[in-house]
């Protein structure tokens, strides 16, 4: 299934990059785009990241076949209403929200009626907005595409089809089933960063100022998570509550554990735990999933 008309809602790091990639390497589509931030709007049509950027959400979705929704989680319901009544007969529309069970029911509940192929594109940065979107964001990273039992194929076909076509790899799953590899792989770790990054900086006997000269490697990758969006990462956390709680529950037994041998000296424990996670790291590299050069090939930039 050809698609020729994409609109995308949310102009932002991940809508702009979906712009951009679209220009860069779909470019029989046309890609209108709209942001509900004016000023967003007005950058997004300085750099380009669209075909054309539209005054209202009405008119960027008027004639698409494909409407993409990147704005956060905790909006895509109400951005769903706002294209409601201009989406075209045929329209696909989809999202790449963080969590999918959710927002698959926010759709649902806004867009009765609408054929609806819920996405989530695994890949970002810290940044956000409408300078941050580049067009390779998206090459030889998976997307998670979490159509509803009954979804047309062929409207999953198109989905699939446009995201391959960014560069990515699709991957089809269950939406709530997505939720909870997310929460281990993705929101537990933000969690874990935001709170160690809090942690340091409420010290009492250690200054800011110690914690800022001092960042050591492990402290520093903890600063950049800790650094990402705070609206994008509230929603996903209230969004996806159940799967974060689960795993939450999990990763505390855990690190009580931990606690226990550190206390009792029990290095084995320690070791052999250390020993297995190293394992993991080396197999993400060997996927091509993340950087082996030292300090994450960032001095070669
Ligand atoms: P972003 O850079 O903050 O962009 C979101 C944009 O949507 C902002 O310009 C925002 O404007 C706008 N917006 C908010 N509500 C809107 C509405 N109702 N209608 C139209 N525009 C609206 O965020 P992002 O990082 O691109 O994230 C967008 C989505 O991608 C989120 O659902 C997130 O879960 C998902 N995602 C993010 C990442 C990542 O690493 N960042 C990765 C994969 C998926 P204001 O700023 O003025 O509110």
């Amino acid at each position: 299934m050809t698609t020729q008309r994409v609109a995308i809602i949310g102009l932002g790091l991940i809508g702009g990059s979906v712009g951009l990639a679209t220009q860069a390497m779909l470019p029989q589509i046309a890609v209108t785009g709209w942001d509900a931030d004016p000023d967003v709007r007005r950058r997004a049509a300085e750099r380009g990241l669209v075909t054309t950027v539209c005054d209202t959400a009405e008119d960027a979705v008027r004639d698409a076949e494909l409407v993409i929704l990147c704005v956060p989680v905790g909006a895509m319901e109400g951005a769903a209403r706002a294209i409601a009544h201009a989406l075209p007969q045929n329209a696909v529309v989809s999202d790449v929200g963080s969590s999918k069970r959710s927002v698959a029911e926010g759709l649902a509940r806004a867009l009765p009626g609408v054929t609806i192929i819920p996405a989530h594109p695994v890949a970002g940065t810290e940044k956000s907005g409408p300078d941050a979107g580049f067009s390779e964001l998206f090459r030889h990273r998976w997307c998670i595409v979490t159509p509803p039992e009954g979804a047309p194929p062929e409207a999953l076909q198109r989905v699939s089809d446009f995201w391959e076509g960014l560069g990515a790899k699709v991957e089809v799953m269950e939406a709530g089933h997505h939720d909870l590899v997310l929460a281990v792989t993705s929101h537990i770790p933000h969690l874990i960063a935001y709170t160690i990054v809090g942690t340091a900086s409420d010290l009492e006997d250690v200054t800011r100022g110690e914690v800022i000269k001092y960042s050591a490697g492990g402290f520093r990758d903890f600063t950049r998570i800790a650094a990402s969006d705070p609206t994008m990462w509230r929603d996903v956390f209230l969004s996806n509550r159940d799967a974060v709680l689960e795993v939450l529950g999990r990763f505390t037994e855990d690190l009580t554990a931990l606690q226990r041998a550190i206390r009792n000296g029990d290095g084995d424990t320690l070791f052999d735990l250390f020993e297995r996670t190293r394992a993991i790291r080396r197999s993400i590299i060997e996927e091509g999933q993340d950087d082996a050069r030292p300090d994450f090939g960032r001095s070669d930039h």
